[in-house]
């Protein structure tokens, strides 16, 4: 929908010092214009001890590109050594971060009332959540992959209002397409992206639902970003490993 302006977002995971992510930064912006930005949101989501260089580069630079965190704390403060709290994100110009992805599900065993409570925290702070849902392989071969991803995302939004689901960006995140190289057809990625949307329609209404950014995420490349942004309700792609090259990344952003 030309109402919403996509998103390609990179999720550099743990790769890229503070002195790296100056550079990756810099290269990016060398690359892309103002034409790109007008079309396309840029976003980066780099590890949290490479947030502050990359402020000082867009602030300095004035550069149209947004940034985030790859994770956050649901509490605001206090004894939780080695957290970082939404209002230290905020306070570091954070426009986004992501919550739920499914390496933290995975590797951490976060589960959808944790996700819920990190949801309620971005959005307390003033930046939008990048809520990842979606189903492991075991589930798509059973055919319940949409059943799986949707309540995933009822109880990640349980709570929440029309206005705040409105502002949110859902990332569909097929675990098996993950780092794997194994892509979900744009067909795959507009069924449950449909789905997710329809749900967003039922529970918080039809305006929100429209306004509210569904990406895709898995193996996205330059090469097949067109395919998937073709697909009516997918509004932009969460890329990974495809995101720590700053040319292929601005070709994805330059999809078409
Ligand atoms: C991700 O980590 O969100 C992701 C989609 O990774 P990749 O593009 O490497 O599959």
């Amino acid at each position: 929908s030309p109402a919403r302006k996509p998103l390609m977002a990179g999720n550099w995971k743990m790769h890229y010092t503070h002195l790296e992510a100056i550079a990756h930064v810099q290269k990016l912006a060398f690359i892309l214009s103002e034409a790109d930005y007008e079309r396309v949101e840029v976003a980066v989501l780099p590890p949290f001890t490479a947030i502050r260089s990359v402020q000082t580069l867009v602030d300095g630079d004035k550069l149209p590109i947004r940034y985030g965190a790859q994770d956050v704390s649901p509490y605001p403060s206090g004894a939780y050594t080695g957290d970082i709290s939404a209002g230290m994100l905020a306070k570091l110009g954070c426009s986004y971060v992501i919550v739920g992805h499914s390496e933290r599900r995975h590797y951490h065993h976060e589960n959808d009332e944790l996700i819920n409570a990190k949801v309620r925290a971005v959005i307390g702070a003033e930046m939008t959540p990048i809520l990842c849902v979606g189903e492991p392989l075991d589930v798509r071969r059973s055919g319940r992959h949409v059943e799986f991803t949707l309540g995933q995302l009822d109880a990640d939004l349980a709570g929440l209002s029309a206005e705040q689901v409105a502002s949110l960006v859902i990332a569909y995140e097929p675990v098996w397409a993950i780092g794997t190289g194994e892509v979900a057809t744009p067909k795959d990625a507009q069924e449950v992206c449909a789905a997710i949307r329809a749900r967003l329609a039922e529970s918080f209404g039809d305006a929100a639902a429209r306004s509210a950014r569904i990406l895709y995420g898995g193996s996205v490349k330059s090469d097949n970003a067109g395919g998937i942004m073709e697909e009516p309700d997918v509004d932009g792609a969460l890329v990974g490993g495809a995101s720590l090259d700053a040319e292929e990344f601005a070709r994805i952003v330059r999809y078409d």
